[in-house]
């Protein structure tokens, strides 16, 4: 059974995911610890818990979703994993990181491993299931675990929102269309596990989500 543990980190309250199982695989999903002292917490929780970290997993390019890559790659040895399609806003990112002050700035350095609809991720015994939901960002996907009944979802869907259209490679019409098609097609108990705020479940969304009408 795979378990799921969050983090708040970066000014932008972006939630970074810890995905693992009882063999402790683990992957370290949108890294965005932007400080040594955010940094410290997640791996102090990996190291506590003698977690084995495979990769990092992006959601998308945006900044407070890949700020911490390197920092997890450098300590673990680990590849990061993301869509093709996010690399020019993980090229973004580096630059908005320094203009936001994020600490430690350091390289961003683009994917080693692409992910395409439909992939699976094979984290110790349990699997999590690749969905594209572009949108919000070019290359924005989301993680679906079949047997455990959840999925994150970056931030294509949120708690009674949607994500922010407004961006380079957003658009409104595509991601609308992400979640009728992708993810409102999920079970209705599906826990959803966004990349802001709170969480929530499919069933509730599609009745209460102003954003995504039926
Ligand atoms: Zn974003
Ligand atoms: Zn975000």
């Amino acid at each position: 059974m795979l378990q799921i543990n969050a983090f708040v980190f970066n000014p932008f309250g972006e939630n970074t995911y810890l995905v693992h199982d009882e063999t402790g695989a683990c992957v370290i999903i949108d890294p965005g610890c932007a400080s040594e002292g955010e940094e410290g917490q997640l791996f102090g929780f990996i190291d506590r818990y003698g977690l084995k970290p495979l990769m990092v997993v992006n959601t998308h390019g945006h900044v407070d979703h890949v700020v911490g890559n390197n920092a997890v790659k450098r300590r673990y040895g680990i590849p990061v994993a993301a869509h093709p399609d996010t690399h020019a806003d993980i090229v973004q990112a580096k630059r908005q990181a320094v203009w936001l002050g994020f600490q430690p700035v350091g390289d961003i350095d683009l994917p080693e491993v692409a992910l395409g609809d439909d992939e699976e991720i094979h984290v110790g015994k349990g699997v999590l299931q690749v969905i594209c939901t572009p949108g919000h960002a070019k290359g924005s996907i989301s993680l679906y675990a079949p047997v455990e009944g959840w999925v994150l979802t970056g931030d294509a869907l949120f708690c009674r929102s949607i994500g922010r259209t407004d961006l380079p490679g957003g658009d409104y019409d595509t991601l609308r269309e992400s979640i009728r098609t992708r993810l409102f097609t999920l079970p209705d108990d599906t826990e959803v596990f966004s990349g802001h705020g709170e969480s929530t479940t499919i069933g509730e969304e599609k009745d209460f989500n102003p954003y995504v009408a039926l």
